[in-house]
């Protein structure tokens, strides 16, 4: 195709690896050399020494979670005595804008105590609240809540809490569909701002999502797809889901409180194997890898692709060696040991902090291991999360199992590796380079990644480029 035809860009004064680089690109890199002339009618965008990098790929991520949470209010209000914490997580639902529904997320029992719906009537006792426990497992409503959404005392629905006197406790345990289909109908479903998130992960240079909710149906793919239509969602990205999906990955959560029947758990992979899909187990605890491989033992082989652990929290170094034989890839994230280390510190013993959030030692023992955000829960912001995964610092400046330390740029390679490679052992080789005829799906780093690698939290994008078009500028945004 000649210039003439398609509108070209050309990126100047990039760098790769040390070296100057220009890039002529449409949707595809075109061409790269050490310089090149502007042509006529060409835009330009000057990446001042910048590191040209491809696009990073979150590999789990919950999209309409992340951007929700990204408008809710938040329910992690540091440390203090229990009454003093009640006191601020009280001002802020108070705080609240709008007059209906309040949403709050990240509640976390070491700061204001198990919540029900008694305390939350305490705390808020003019609106419907739901507050998500910070583990996403449970969803905390009070008694207008829990009103307006239809539940009765009289009612037995599973995963719904019970007082012994077997009244709802508004505690709501993994029930995310069914309290999606509630909140509908009680119109209080407001659609999270799906444009302004995804434009937070342009910021970071992200430019490909794996959403890996369970709940995931085709109506979510539907939505999904019909906010890259519309241009509401910038990124490429890929569902895991519900049994219901003919394509992705299956999302199996596990509990190791109420682990499902194995026989059952066996057949839900059976059919998905028969539609051609892989199996994504939700794995943070020894007995949660070690069920999960069970019933993948029981089940029908993989004929193609590979399935995969999620967050893998804790991988002792005989089920390591499992994982490697069964070429299963560990999807971690790294940005817990920021985020909650300090408690785990606290709660944890030592054989247990050894297990926790490996890396190095994974890969050592042949198993392939990504990082990634589990956003909301997680850090979202990708240069935290390697930053993460390189220093295992916590918030208050602990170190977590610093002998799974690896280097930035190991954290970094999880980022731009494809997901159909995830489970390939060398990972330097499979994550993607910057070449001609790949999409241009780019990320170029305000100065150079071998400057700014020991401080890669701190780390900045320039511009992040998908299909050829720039969907983050800083010049332009400040
Ligand atoms: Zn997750």
């Amino acid at each position: 195709m000649s210039f003439a035809d398609t509108p070209t860009m050309l990126i100047k004064n990039a760098r790769i690896d040390g070296h100057p680089v220009d890039l002529r690109i449409d949707h595809t890199v075109q061409v790269m050399a050490r310089h090149l002339e502007v042509a006529p009618n060409e835009t330009v965008l000057d990446a001042r020494g910048g590191e040209l990098l491809p696009g990073l790929h979150d590999h789990h991520i919950h999209l309409f979670a992340a951007a929700a949470a990204h408008d809710s209010v938040d329910c992690n209000v540091g440390s203090g005595t229990l009454s003093q914490c009640r006191a601020l997580l009280e001002a802020r639902l108070k705080r609240a804008t709008g007059n209906d529904w309040i949403r709050g997320v990240d509640y976390q029992e070491q700061q204001v105590g198990e919540l029900d719906r008694w305390i939350l009537d305490e705390l808020c006792p003019t609106r419907p609240v739901r507050i998500q426990h910070r583990s996403g497992k449970v969803w905390v409503c009070n008694s207008l809540a829990l009103r307006e959404l239809g539940f009765k005392d009289t009612e037995l629905i599973d995963g719904l809490e019970r007082s012994s006197r077997g009244l709802l406790t508004g505690r709501i345990v993994r029930r995310d569909r069914l309290l999606a289909e509630r909140l509908k109908h009680a119109k209080a479903s407001r659609r999270p701002n799906i444009t302004a998130y995804s434009r937070q992960l342009a910021r970071y240079g992200i430019v490909g999502i794996t959403d890996t909710s369970a709940s995931n149906t085709t109506d979510t793919l539907a939505d999904f797809q019909h906010l890259s239509d519309v241009g509401e969602l910038l990124q490429h990205f890929s569902l895991m889901g519900s049994d219901e999906l003919d394509s992705g990955y299956l999302k199996i959560l596990l509990d190791e409180d109420r682990l499902p029947d194995l026989a059952n758990l066996v057949g839900r992979i059976n059919q998905a194997r028969r539609k051609g899909r892989n199996v994504a187990f939700h794995c943070v605890t020894h007995l949660e890898l070690v069920f999960a491989l069970a019933a993948l033992a029981e089940a029908a082989p993989c004929e193609a692709g590979f399935d995969r652990i999620e967050h893998g929290a804790v991988v002792n170094d005989e089920m390591a060696h499992r994982l490697a034989d069964l070429g299963l890839p560990v999807i971690t994230q790294p940005g817990f040991l920021f985020s909650k280390g300090d408690q785990y510190l606290a709660d944890l013993t030592r054989t247990e902090l050894g297990s926790l959030y490996r890396f190095a030692g994974l890969q050592r023992l042949g198993v392939c291991v990504v990082a990634s955000s589990d956003a909301p829960y997680g850090l979202v912001n990708p240069w935290r999360v390697i930053s993460s995964a390189a220093t295992r610092r916590t918030r208050l400046g602990a170190t977590v199992g610093e002998h799974e330390q690896i280097t930035a740029e190991q954290a970094l390679t999880g980022y731009l590796t494809p997901s159909v490679r995830l489970n390939q052992r060398s990972s330097f080789a499979q994550a993607r380079k910057v070449k001609v005829g790949m999409p241009a799906d780019l990320c170029v780093l305000q100065g150079e990644w071998s400057a700014q690698r020991g401080e890669a939290g701190e780390l900045e994008v320039r511009a992040t480029l998908i299909g050829g078009s720039v969907v983050f500028d800083r010049t332009q945004t400040g």
